[in-house]
Order: structure tokens, then C-alpha cells, then sequence
């Protein structure tokens, strides 16, 4: 007892679940598993009304309104012929939204390669709906993955300046490609692709549950395909028509006295396999009813009602299972052992073999007794299996559960509170658990809605300082929110464009009205550089080097400079292409900062590996140099920053004692509340014209005949540039 504990704790929960929460990580990053897991998620709306469809149409059958019974039959069809074509559509809308191209023309390739495939496929393909759904998959990514690579190449090439002409190009270049390259396919490799599809189809026949051991294949074809979100049961549609016809003709020869029971027909799957939906998720329900503090309850709300009549869909996202390879293998081991136990039982005579059709949205234990014909030994073999069921996937939720309570702490950090713990890149959260990423993208979605409708976004300026003389020496864009009662917010809402990858958005957004801002406001000012926080997101956008040229295309008043700031407190995907950016930025006059230098993640190489002209020293920093050794730190990072020929300035400084020991670590430039907090533009303007106003006082002591009086910085230089 005590060694299978040992066992349990040390190699399930340290060892395997570690492992896989890891492998779960590196999935989530992944931009085709991100796009299967979105658009299997836009079909889940469609499977819940078609599962309400079929209760409706079983409840008529019932009543004796077979007319009514047969037309929401035939409805239920159209939802399942709609289903590929809302995914291939959805995968368009998920790349487009992806990379911030027209939906519309995403749409139409996402269409346009599925019809090419559908057609080269079948040669009497006529029905358009009549596709399937990895077909539909295949074809919506490989469209939309072409469509990017040719965008790609067209910028390089050429140096677009209407957006429009570069989607329409590459849309019809993407469609170009694909109907060349599947009529050679076609013309050249017939024979080959006709034996591809009958491979395919031969393996459908494998799947079919003739036998014991095809019957396990068919649990693991219902439950596997879920972790990418997949109904297995769309995977091969023939095989549950055969098995249905078959089991009714077995079912009904049976009741004419011909024949034995077979043991296996969809009823014995949906019964024993499929209790609360595919995985046995009623057990899971029953596990999360049973944790004290789940995270869940809201979840539940909506799945378990649902979870009754066998649709799970809100659950398995929710959850969620899909691309959880911890939640997965108790999902498919649940319905796995049912099958085996309860096959045995009817092979052993314990439980009566089924002898009636039950539709599968017949809530469990009803379906059981009346496929059993009213066997209390079926029933009772059904609420073991449910309990047992609670058993295997009780340490499995606790995992996950005990993941998410760590980290749902600051999901609602829009609450005003000025604490940021951002950037968060959930790359970088140890434990991080699924779950997590799923509440928080809708959360995160929400969010973003709520900012966008319900006011709108500014810039504040801090200032940074030059120690020797205290002039502002360069200004660090901050974005903030303007809610439409006035209320300021911090940036904490920048996580949650993180989380959709949509932070490239704000940092064009806020590098355009920066830069315009500068140019209006600000030209008076000379010698100065405007500071831009670009986050590793835009970094590997490929958009950002002609963002970039056109901001830059109007020139910014004498004398400015443009910095990026890149933090190192994100983890940079993608190095290599990085260090190219940086270096192409560099070439077209841009100062690099490496922001945020020794605070949380930092990594040493980013020095070396990277152009950078400038290194901003974290707020940590200073806060050290109340410790021991804090003090000699600094100014051995202040040696380290001058080894490698990079200007160093130090964030954070709030009190004149700080001050004193930044200036006597050798550090020259600082950004801090003891100068300078945030500020809205006007507010720095009128500090940049006092600032010039003094120089030129100080100058004209000096030359009282050259300099005039000082404009202030608000208005337009005189030649009106
Ligand atoms: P950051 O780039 O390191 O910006 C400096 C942050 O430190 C600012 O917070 C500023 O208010 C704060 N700060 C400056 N001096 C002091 C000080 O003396 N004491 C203390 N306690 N804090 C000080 P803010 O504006 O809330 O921004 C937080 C972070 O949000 C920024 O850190 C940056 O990473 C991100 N951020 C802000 N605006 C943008 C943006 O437009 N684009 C991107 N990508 N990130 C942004
Ligand atoms: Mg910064
Ligand atoms: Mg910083």
C-alpha cells in the first residue's frame, strides 16, 4: 500500500504529469495545434444544437410525431454536412486574425483549396457540402499557409505601400499555386491518390467493431482524435452509418426470433463508452463536483445539465481536453476499461446483450435499462463503472486543479490595481496548466472587448534624465487606458493582448501615434530619442520592418532619434530572426535598449547575442542596493554594460539616497518617480519647453545677441514642418 502510494506520488505526480504538463507547453505554442484547437471550437456550438436536435427528435419519435421526429432528423444531417465547412471557414478567420489579413480573402482560399482538394479527390464530386472534416482541415491550413509564405516573399520583393494590393496579390498567387500544383498532382499521380484514398477508406474498415479487438480500436478512434478536438466519430462518418444499419437489421432479426444478439452495437458504445459524452465525462463531472475549491463551478453550470443527455463538448473545452496530454489519458483509459469490463460481463452472461435502439442522447442510467430490456445487473455494472470511472480521473483533476489555483490569482487584474506583474508570457510560467490558457484566452478575449468598447487608448511620456546636468535626454512611450468616465488604467491590460497575440497591434499603434505626436508637439525639443516597448510578439512580426519604413517615411524633427525598447523579461521566441530584425532596425537608424535588465528571466547571452545600444537597468536593481551586496552588484553590471559599449540607464529611482549611489555606481542616464513619473504629452511638452527655455536663457548669458525668446514646444515650428 504504501509503495503503490510512493509509486503513485513520485512517478505519476512528479515524474509523468511534470512531463507532460512540459510537452503541453510546447503544443499550446504551437501554431497549427493553436489553429485545429480554435476552429474544432467554432463546430462545438453546432454539435450542442445538433445533439439537442436529436434529443428533440427522439422525444417526437417517442410521442408518436413521426413527422415532426423525421424532419428534425433531417435537420440534424444538414448540421452534420455543415460542420467541415464551418471549420475550414474558421481556420481562415483564426489565420487571418492571426496575421491581420482581410478575413474575406482568407475565407474565400480557405473555400477555394477545399473545393480543388474536394475535386481532385473525386472525380464525381458534385455536392459541395459532402466533405469531411480532416479534408476540411487539411485544406483551410494548407491555403492559409501558403497565403502567408507568399506574403511574405511579395514584401520582400517589393515594397508594398497599399496593404490591399499585397492581399489581393497573394490571394491569387496562393490560388494560382495550389490549382497548378493539384492539376499536376491530378494529371501526374492519379493512380497513386486513388490508391492513397482507398488506403484510407481500408483503414475505416479497421476501425470497424466486428470483433473484441476492432472494438477497441473503434473506443480509441471516439476518444483519441479529441485531443485536437475532434469528434472521431466525423473522422470516419460511414463507419457509425454501417454499424447503426447493422445493429438495427441484428436488433430486428433478433426480435423476429432469427439470430443471436450481437455483443457490440452503437448502443453498447454509447452505454458504456459514452456516459456524459465520449471519455465517460460524467465520471469527470462527478470528480470536479467532488474538489472543494474548483475553479470549475461555472463551468459545470453549463456543461452539466448538457453532460445529462451525453453532450460534452463545453466540458472538453472548457476543461478542457483538447491538446491536454494530461487530461487526455484519462479520457480515453475511462471508456477503455468500461469497454473491457463491460464486454466481459456480456460475454459471461453477467449483463443481458442490448436488445433495443436507445439514442445516444438518452440520459445514462434510463438508456441502460431500457437497451438491457430492464437489467438491474446492467444498472448496477453501469453506476460501478461510473464511480470507477471518478476513481481514475480523480488524480488527474486534482493535478490540474492544484496548477490552476496558483496561477488564476491574477486573472482579473483589471480591477484598477496598480501592481503589474507583466509582461506575462505563459512560456514562462512553471506548472502552467491548460486550463488556464483556455479561461483566460476567452477571459483575455472579454477583456479586450470591454477596453476597446468602453473607452479608448492614450500615451504617457517619463521622461529619462541625464545625471550630469538633469535634462531630458529621451522620452519612453507607456500606453494607458482611458476609460469613457475618464478613469486611467496602467497597462495590466496588456497581458491579455499578450495572451491573443495581438500585442503587435498595440506596439504599431502606439509607435504610429508616438512618432505623429513627436512630430506635432514636440519639435522644438533637440538632441532627443523617443522610446517604443516593442514585446517579443512584434519582434517576429513580419509586418514590423514596413510598419516601421513607413512611420519612419516622413522624417522626425532634427535631431530625434527612434529607440526600441525589447524587454528580456519575455522569453524571445524565434532568436535567430530576432538578432536579424534588431540588426535591419539598427541599419535604418533605430537605437536598441534591452529594457528590464536584471529583473526575473534575465539571461546573460542576450548581451552578446543581439545588437543593442542601450541597457535599461530594472527597478529591481535599485531595490537591491538596499541588501548587503546590492551596491557592488550594480557597479559590477555597470562594468559588464561598458564592456560591451552599451549606454546604461537605470529605471526606477524614487529617493535622493538611490539617487546618490545610481551616480556613484557610474550609471548617467535615469528614468524615475524621483524626476519624472509617466505623464500625459502635454504635461511633458510644457517640461521640454521650460527645459529649452533655460538653455536658451543660459545660452543667451552667454551670447546675448544670437538666441530670441523660446516657443513653446506646442507649437509648429515656424517653417511649419
Ligand atoms: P517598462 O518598459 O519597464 O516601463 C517602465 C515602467 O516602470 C512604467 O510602468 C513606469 O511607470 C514604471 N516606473 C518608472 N519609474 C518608476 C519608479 O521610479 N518607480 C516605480 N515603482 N515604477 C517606475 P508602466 O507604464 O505601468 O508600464 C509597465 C510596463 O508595461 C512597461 O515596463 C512595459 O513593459 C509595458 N508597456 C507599457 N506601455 C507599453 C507599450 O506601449 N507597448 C509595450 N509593448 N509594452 C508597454
Ligand atoms: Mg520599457
Ligand atoms: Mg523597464
Amino acid at each position: 500500500m504504501a509503495l503503490g502510494n510512493f509509486v503513485r506520488k513520485v512517478w505519476l505526480h512528479n515524474h509523468l504529469l511534470h512531463r507532460l504538463n512540459s510537452s503541453q507547453i510546447r503544443l499550446l505554442n504551437n501554431r497549427y495545434a493553436h489553429a485545429i484547437i480554435a476552429s474544432t471550437m467554432a463546430i462545438v456550438p453546432l454539435s450542442i444544437v445538433r445533439g439537442l436536435v436529436i434529443t428533440a427528435s427522439v422525444i417526437c419519435e417517442t410521442a408518436g410525431f413521426n413527422d415532426a421526429a423525421l424532419w428534425f432528423m433531417q435537420l440534424q444531417i444538414g448540421f452534420l454536412a455543415l460542420a467541415p465547412l464551418v471549420l475550414n471557414i474558421y481556420i481562415a478567420v483564426h489565420w487571418a486574425v492571426r496575421n491581420r489579413l482581410s478575413q474575406i480573402y482568407c475565407i474565400a482560399l480557405s473555400i477555394s483549396t477545399l473545393m480543388i482538394f474536394r475535386r481532385i479527390l473525386d472525380n464525381n464530386a458534385q455536392f459541395f457540402l459532402d466533405i469531411s472534416i480532416p479534408m476540411a482541415l487539411v485544406s483551410g491550413i494548407i491555403g492559409n499557409v501558403l497565403q502567408e509564405k507568399v506574403s511574405k516573399i511579395l514584401l520582400k520583393l517589393h515594397q508594398w505601400k497599399d496593404n490591399n494590393n499585397i492581399t489581393v496579390i497573394s490571394f491569387f498567387t496562393t490560388l494560382a499555386i495550389i490549382a497548378l500544383f493539384s492539376s499536376i498532382i491530378k494529371l501526374g499521380a492519379d493512380n497513386e491518390l486513388n490508391s492513397a484514398m482507398h488506403f484510407f477508406s481500408s483503414l475505416s474498415l479497421y476501425f470497424y467493431p466486428t470483433d473484441f479487438l476492432h472494438g477497441i480500436s473503434y473506443v480509441l478512434l471516439r476518444s483519441v482524435p479529441w485531443f485536437f478536438g475532434l469528434h472521431g466519430y466525423y473522422l470516419f462518418m460511414d463507419i457509425d452509418v454501417a454499424f447503426t444499419a447493422a445493429a438495427k437489421i441484428n436488433i430486428s432479426d433478433w426480435h423476429n426470433g432469427h439470430g443471436a444478439l450481437n455483443i457490440l452495437s452503437p448502443v453498447f458504445y454509447d452505454m458504456w463508452c459514452n456516459s456524459g459524452g465520449t471519455g465517460n465525462t460524467l465520471s469527470l463531472i462527478i470528480c470536479i463536483l467532488m474538489q472543494k475549491k474548483s475553479t470549475h463551478r461555472r463551468l459545470l453550470a453549463v456543461s452539466a445539465p448538457m453532460a445529462l443527455f451525453n453532450i460534452n463538448e463545453p466540458l472538453i473545452f472548457g476543461f478542457p481536453i483538447v491538446l491536454n496530454p494530461v487530461m487526455i489519458i484519462p479520457f480515453v483509459l475511462t471508456p477503455l476499461l468500461s469497454y473491457f469490463v463491460a464486454y466481459g460481463a456480456t460475454y459471461l452472461d453477467v449483463i443481458p446483450r442490448i436488445s433495443e435502439i436507445v439514442s445516444w442522447s438518452t440520459p445514462g442510467p434510463i438508456k441502460v435499462w431500457l437497451a438491457s430490456g430492464h437489467s438491474l445487473n446492467a444498472l448496477m455494472l453501469y453506476i460501478f463503472l461510473v464511480i470507477v470511472g471518478v476513481l481514475i480521473y480523480r488524480p488527474f483533476v486534482k493535478n490540474s486543479l492544484k496548477q490552476t489555483s496558483t496561477e488564476n490569482t491574477d486573472l482579473d487584474l483589471l480591477t484598477g490595481e496598480m501592481k503589474i506583474h507583466q509582461p506575462t508570457d505563459f512560456e514562462m510560467v512553471p506548472n502552467y496548466s491548460h486550463v488556464v490558457e483556455e479561461n483566460s484566452y476567452i477571459e483575455a478575449q472579454l477583456q479586450i472587448e470591454k477596453l476597446q468598447t468602453s473607452g479608448k487608448f492614450i500615451l504617457y511620456f517619463q521622461p529619462q534624465v541625464r545625471l550630469s546636468d538633469h535634462k531630458i535626454v529621451a522620452l519612453e512611450a507607456l500606453i494607458r487606458h482611458q476609460s469613457d468616465d475618464g478613469k486611467i488604467t496602467p497597462p495590466v491590460f496588456l497581458k491579455y493582448y499578450e495572451r491573443t497575440g495581438l500585442m503587435p497591434e498595440i506596439d504599431f499603434w502606439v509607435m504610429e501615434h508616438a512618432l505623429s505626436y513627436v512630430r506635432e508637439n514636440m519639435s522644438e525639443a533637440e538632441n532627443m530619442a523617443i522610446s517604443i516597448n516593442i514585446s517579443p510578439q512584434t519582434l517576429i512580426d513580419y509586418r514590423l520592418l514596413n510598419v516601421v519604413r513607413k512611420v519612419l517615411a516622413e522624417p522626425l524633427p532634427a535631431g530625434w532619434k527612434l529607440e526600441f525598447e525589447i524587454t528580456e523579461s519575455q522569453k524571445v521566441q524565434e532568436p535567430v530572426r530576432v538578432a536579424e530584425v534588431l540588426e535591419k532596425m539598427r541599419n535604418l537608424g533605430i537605437k536598441i535598449a534591452l529594457d528590464d535588465f536584471g529583473s526575473g528571466y534575465s539571461t546573460l547571452h542576450y548581451l552578446t547575442r543581439y545588437p543593442l545600444d542601450k541597457i535599461k537597468l530594472d527597478r529591481s536593481m535599485v531595490l537591491g542596493l538596499a541588501k548587503p551586496d546590492g551596491f557592488n552588484f550594480l557597479k559590477q553590471v555597470v562594468k559588464l554594460c561598458t564592456v560591451i559599449q552599451c549606454e546604461i540607464l537605470i529605471e526606477g529611482v524614487e529617493t535622493a539616497e538611490e539617487l546618490d549611489q545610481v551616480k556613484s555606481a557610474g550609471i548617467e542616464l535615469c528614468q524615475g518617480f524621483l524626476f519624472h513619473r509617466p505623464l500625459p504629452g502635454k504635461m511633458v511638452c510644457q517640461l521640454l519647453t521650460e527645459q529649452r527655455t533655460k538653455e536658451l536663457q543660459t545660452a543667451s548669458n552667454l551670447q546675448p545677441d544670437i538666441v530670441s525668446e523660446g516657443k513653446p514646444c506646442l507649437h509648429s515650428r515656424p517653417d511649419g514642418a
